[in-house]
């Protein structure tokens, strides 16, 4: 299952309202919804975002975060 870029436009960071990068794996499939402003990253389970803080990955200093 794939997330097209309809949805994508509209999920944007449950924190501070901003826009998403999505990340992906060596199979092009979408792992995490990235918002860099505040580091943080948020799971992809089964082609489903996760938008939850609570279930957000804090992407420390030294990780770069994807860039598209
Ligand atoms: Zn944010």
């Amino acid at each position: 299952m794939t997330i097209d870029h309809r949805l994508l436009s509209l999920l944007v960071c449950p924190l501070c309202k901003g826009p998403l990068t999505l990340a992906r794996d060596d199979q092009n499939q979408a792992i995490e919804l990235v918002c860099n402003a505040d580091r943080m990253a948020y799971p992809v389970r089964d082609g489903i975002p996760v938008m939850l803080e609570s279930e957000a990955r804090q992407l420390d200093a030294t990780t770069d975060p994807p860039t598209r």
